[in-house]
């Protein structure tokens, strides 16, 4: 029996891209950031680049990039 219809495929959500469901995305403020890269360590994601650019397909809007930057350069924003 084949049971590759069966089995259901994450494609958006938790474990893929994003979708529309997220409230909140970050911004960062170029003007403040001093690419300390704290966030870069931090995101549970994984999306946010060394060259602290964040990939918005997979960004959760959880804000912890925004708790943990010191120069508060991270503003969420309203989708
Ligand atoms: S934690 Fe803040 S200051 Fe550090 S790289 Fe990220 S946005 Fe820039
Ligand atoms: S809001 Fe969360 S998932 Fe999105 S970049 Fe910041 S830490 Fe990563």
């Amino acid at each position: 029996m084949d049971l590759e219809p069966l089995i259901s495929r994450m494609k958006i959500g938790s474990a893929g891209e994003t979708g529309s469901w997220r409230n909140y995305r970050p911004v960062v403020n170029k003007e403040l950031c001093n690419k300390c890269k704290t966030c870069f360590s931090y995101c549970p994601e994984g999306v946010i680049s060394e060259d602290i650019e964040i990939d918005y397909r997979f960004c959760k809007g959880c804000g912890i990039c925004k708790e943990i930057c010191r120069q508060k350069a991270i503003e969420m924003v309203p989708e």
